[in-house]
């Protein structure tokens, strides 16, 4: 499996791609969360929009899902297909309501989400290929849905959320990465995770850790270079590469 960092930027990022990844694996792929961002990567990579197979969503934020409508539409024009669409079963009113006004009508009348998409709504887990990814509950904002995923004994990809030392520390030791959002600022935002609160996990875990989802100040190479040197902790860059 390879998965390649589409951009590690936090909702104000204007530097790098807001955070996305794709994942290459069994002869398909998967983005986790589509920001807009993500068309400028992909076309850097030499990858089409239409080469998208499975997309995930984390969570309602617009800089997770503000690539969605167009991604739609782009399909619905480019190809003969649609791109498997998989969130938490709870979220999809809300992401209806989100993308209706500019989906819903159309010159051969109205559509609906599975016009654009092939929707799977996934309970505790879903299967693509060989690879079964499993949800996780994050801690992100009060009142709102939001998931990371466990691909086991890859990685688990937390997506936004408040640190949740008591999960981390119960995954089992064959996890092999961690992938941790993180704002990389002194101040703490309760709905994030703080660099202090990673850097107080045990040792076992942190060497597991690759930060990302941060403000643009660490989008430059340098900065990220010498704040790994601080702190001992990996950081992903805009098109890091990872293979499991
Ligand atoms: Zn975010
Ligand atoms: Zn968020």
């Amino acid at each position: 499996m390879k998965l390649t960092f589409l951009g590690a930027g936090d909702m104000f990022s204007f530097k790098q791609g807001h955070n996305s990844v794709l994942l290459e694996f069994d002869n398909t792929n998967l983005v986790i969360d589509f920001p807009e961002s993500n068309c400028q990567q992909l076309f850097k990579l030499g990858k089409a929009l239409t080469d998208i197979e499975h997309v995930f969503i984390t969570h309602l934020h617009e800089d997770h899902i503000n690539g969605l409508q167009l991604l739609g539409n782009y399909f619905r024009v480019y190809a003969k297909r649609k791109p498997v669409l998989i969130f938490a079963e709870e979220l999809y009113e809300e992401l209806w309501q989100t993308l209706r006004a500019g989906m819903e009508p159309s010159m051969t009348g109205p559509k609906t989400l599975e016009d654009y998409f092939d929707v799977r709504m996934a309970g505790k887990a879903f299967t693509i290929g060989h690879t079964t990814f499993e949800l996780v509950q994050t801690h992100h904002v009060p009142g709102m849905s939001s998931h990371g995923i466990v691909a086991d004994p890859y990685f688990y990809f937390t997506g936004d959320t408040s640190l949740d030392r008591g999960f981390l520390t119960s995954l089992p030791d064959r996890i092999q990465t961690i992938f941790h959002e993180c704002h990389l600022q002194n101040d703490t935002l309760k709905s994030h995770t703080s660099l202090a609160e990673l850097l107080s996990l045990p040792e076992n875990i942190r060497k597991k850790l690759v930060l990302m989802h941060y403000h643009d100040l660490y989008a430059d190479d340098q900065a990220r270079f010498e704040l790994e040197q601080k702190t001992g902790l990996r950081i992903a860059g805009p098109q890091s590469i990872f293979t499991f």
